[in-house]
């Protein structure tokens, strides 16, 4: 009996060494980590000048983050001007070259001129990054400059503009774009960074928004016993079922069983497309449409609408993919905002900006604030927000507001015009050979969003299991 007992004490006290040495051991870690950390953000001020770079403009719209600013140094001798992001792992450090001008004052930086290049979110791996102003001088010295956020954004101290990445293999990743204090030697610094985690998906989230045309009592384009309304929920479904099946999560704006009430009006109420784009905060919106002119047959083909002051790849690659997936041709209409074989970037005239005034005079509210190059179709101007000019802020009565209209984070639109309902062959073509403009939409969002070798996560059945996998 006694020797039970006693044995019994010694597990226990074994246990209990053990205890203590994992214990011991895990706030050594622990202390180690905070000493790491501390030094390790030391070590990124180390060096960085006292004086911070104005941040004018920080958007995030498709998938990169833009950043535009001053700085006011002594400008001779400028070699070049990058934006350096460093981390403490210093793997992942990296620089990204800047556009820059010089001013009376030092100078004006920005990493892209166009409004979906710049940071490339989807391409930064799980770190966090503090982003500096690198200035490389003639003489081979550099200097380094923290950012200071001088927007007039809607900004609380400690928030953060919030991204998440399009789904690649079940996996997304959450980017927090932030600013924060360090101590300078009892100087407070402002600074720049970036948090990039792996996340699971919010319910709210989406990849990508799909936006059938019209709806409801807004039939759109109409030709015999078709219309615009009924072809573009067909072809937006099976864009949807496609995009799902290479993992991505897809919101459309309507199902087909909007009821009268639905109509143009709808697009700013809060639940109407506008926000419902804001809302998902997917990377890209993809509006379908089809085209109509006064005299049927007298005009036919492919035209896509692309924002402006835009890389236009993607806009070109929807035109040639859809074109040769469907079997059809580019539109042959010719105006001065056509840029490229099926690529067309419309925006306000002076005239169109005008009127829009004397309209808001004639029922009583303040004109809208447009800005130049303001895209001319609401699916791509309302959608992106500070990015794209939109204006809808509620001041015209006849409409809602677009909750998003001053966001700094915007959804990267195309609107796609697949064809003329009142062209015979087009018709034709988008009745009997929807799977052919199904193909090609899908071809370009794959290639664009996933990668051209990208391939499909292996598909789950309905109680969860790898179908694939052979028991
Ligand atoms: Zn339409």
């Amino acid at each position: 009996m006694s020797s039970k007992k006693k044995k019994k004490v010694k597990i226990n006290k074994r246990v209990f060494r053990i205890f203590i040495i994992i214990l011991a051991l895990l706030i050594a870690y622990i202390a180690y980590l905070m000493i790491y950390r501390v030094s390790s953000i030391k070590d990124i001020f180390e060096g960085i000048e006292t004086k911070e770079a104005l941040i004018s403009e920080y958007i995030v719209y498709g998938t990169h983050l833009n950043i535009k600013g001053s700085l006011d140094i002594e400008n001779s001798n400028i070699d070049k001007v990058s934006l350096a992001l460093k981390t403490i792992n210093t793997e992942d450090q990296s620089e990204i070259s800047m556009n820059y001008e010089k001013t009376p004052n030092g100078i004006e930086f920005s990493t892209s001129d166009l409004i979906n290049e710049g940071i490339n979110l989807e391409e930064m791996t799980t770190n966090t990054y503090y982003l500096f102003v690198k200035v490389d001088y003639n003489n081979n010295t550099s200097k380094y400059y923290s950012l200071k956020n001088d927007t007039d954004y809607d900004y609380q101290e400690g928030e953060s503009l919030e991204y998440y990445t399009i789904t690649k293999n079940d996996r997304n990743n959450k980017i927090d774009i932030k600013f924060a204090d360090y101590d300078m030697n009892g100087q407070p610094l402002e600074y720049m960074y970036i948090g990039v985690n792996y996340t699971r998906l919010p319910d709210n989230v989406y990849d990508v928004v799909i936006d059938p045309g019209h709806g409801g009592s807004d039939v759109g384009a109409e030709y015999g016993k078709y219309n615009e309304a009924d072809l573009t929920i067909k072809i937006a479904k099976a864009v949807k079922e496609e995009l799902e099946d290479l993992g991505l999560k897809v919101l459309l704006t309507r199902d087909g069983t909007e009821g009268e009430e639905y109509n143009v009006y709808s697009v700013y109420d809060s639940n109407g497309r506008v926000n419902m784009v804001g809302d998902s905060k997917a990377k890209y919106v993809f509006s379908i449409h089809l085209n109509s002119i006064e005299q049927a047959n007298s005009q036919s083909g492919v035209e896509i609408y692309a924002p402006s002051k835009a890389n236009l790849n993607f806009a070109k690659s929807l035109a040639d993919n859809i074109v040769k997936f469907a079997d059809t041709k580019y539109s042959g209409l010719l105006m001065d905002y056509k840029i490229d074989e099926g690529v067309y970037v419309r925006t306000l005239t002076e005239e169109d900006i005008s009127n829009s005034a004397a309209n808001a005079r004639a029922k009583g509210y303040e004109p809208y604030d447009i800005k130049e190059n303001t895209p001319y179709l609401y699916m791509i101007r309302e959608t992106g927000g500070i990015a794209t000019g939109a204006y809808v802020d509620g001041r015209n009565p006849s409409y809602g507001v677009n909750n998003y209209y001053n966001s700094n984070i915007g959804v990267e639109a195309y609107l796609l015009e697949l064809g003329y309902i009142n062209n015979r062959v087009d018709l034709e073509n988008i009745v009997n050979n929807q799977e052919g403009y199904v193909e090609g939409i899908v071809k370009s969002i794959k290639d664009e969003l996933l990668g051209e070798n990208y391939v499909t996560p292996e598909k789950k059945s309905e109680d969860g299991k790898n179908t694939s996998k052979v028991n």
